[in-house]
């Protein structure tokens, strides 16, 4: 998942790319460390597999370069090849969810994941608040759209690769997502991965946002992400009862850590990974070790 790539110096008005990856990494970590065995039940594997081949010729829409429709097949570009970016994305897909912390509802309803935890996330950051969100039919799409496109010099598209991938972080996102050359679906569009299909719907409009504004949550991300989780998920530095113990509060303590005086320090990545299902950070954890 933490994949090391060639990077080149950034220009001026990018930052270093070196700290953004430490979310990742820490996710990484924390989701190996979390799963204990080999417990996904074997039919998990089959229905995923018919899930990747459903679906796959579906309409997609890109958010780089001419913001081509298309299969995935036809309109996903090299990483290299990007050359203007619209927006950044995330995937929020909600199989992947632990119904015992979402609620069983919004395992089942991307609509019920938005109304119950999404918005309320989304609301309390001024930049996230202006991401467009989609329910395309077993999920949510959030797309930070910019208000004018950022122009990606020879060299520059794994930096912005970086980035995109660095603010998936600040939701708990697919950890898989493609960076920047990840491909949302048009409002309207069918998604045939479900029978009978289930039409791609607007839920929220969102609004545009500038590059110094995805440039400051990204930097967010990687320097003070215990302070931002809290205040995305909690709405402030602290957190009562503590969601892991259910007992004392939950509260910052450093950059990357929070405390309780129950359960003691804590990686702050683990305020995301929480919301994922056991079985779901074990096919991580596969997928990480090879
Ligand atoms: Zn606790």
């Amino acid at each position: 998942m933490a994949k090391q790539i060639a990077r080149s110096k950034p220009s001026a008005g990018t930052p270093p790319a070196r700290k953004r990856s430490r979310a990742r990494q820490a996710f990484s970590s924390a989701a190996a460390d979390r799963s204990s065995g080999d417990q996904r039940p074997q039919d998990a594997l089959v229905e995923h597999g018919s899930h990747e081949e459903r679906g796959a010729n579906d309409i997609r829409e890109s958010l780089v370069n001419d913001r081509r429709r298309g299969t995935k097949y036809e309109i996903t570009p090299k990483v290299d090849e990007v050359a203007a970016i619209h927006g950044f994305m995330n995937d929020l897909d909600c199989k992947v969810f632990d119904p015992a912390v979402v609620g069983v509802e919004c395992v089942e309803s991307a609509e019920a994941f938005y109304s119950q935890h999404v918005r309320l996330w989304l609301d309390r950051d001024p930049v996230l608040s202006k991401a467009e969100v989609r329910d395309t039919g077993g999920g949510l799409h959030t797309i930070l759209w910019l208000d004018e496109p950022i122009i990606v010099a020879p060299g520059e598209a794994r930096i912005w690769d970086d980035i995109a991938r660095g603010i998936c972080n600040a939701l708990p996102g697919d950890p898989n997502l493609n960076g920047i050359i990840a491909l949302t679906r048009p409002v309207a569009a069918l998604n045939t991965k479900y029978n009978p299909p289930r039409e791609v719907r607007l839920l929220r409009p969102g609004e545009p946002v500038s590059r110094a504004e995805i440039l400051e949550l990204s930097r967010l991300v990687a320097e003070q992400p215990a302070r931002l989780w809290m205040r995305l998920f909690f709405g402030g530095e602290r957190a009562e009862p503590c969601p892991f113990c259910g007992k004392k509060s939950l509260g910052v303590a450093g950059c990357w850590q929070v405390r309780c005086y129950q359960c003691g320090r804590a990686n702050a990545a683990s305020l995301v990974y929480r919301f994922y299902s056991p079985e779901f950070l074990d096919s991580c954890k596969e997928n990480h070790h090879g």
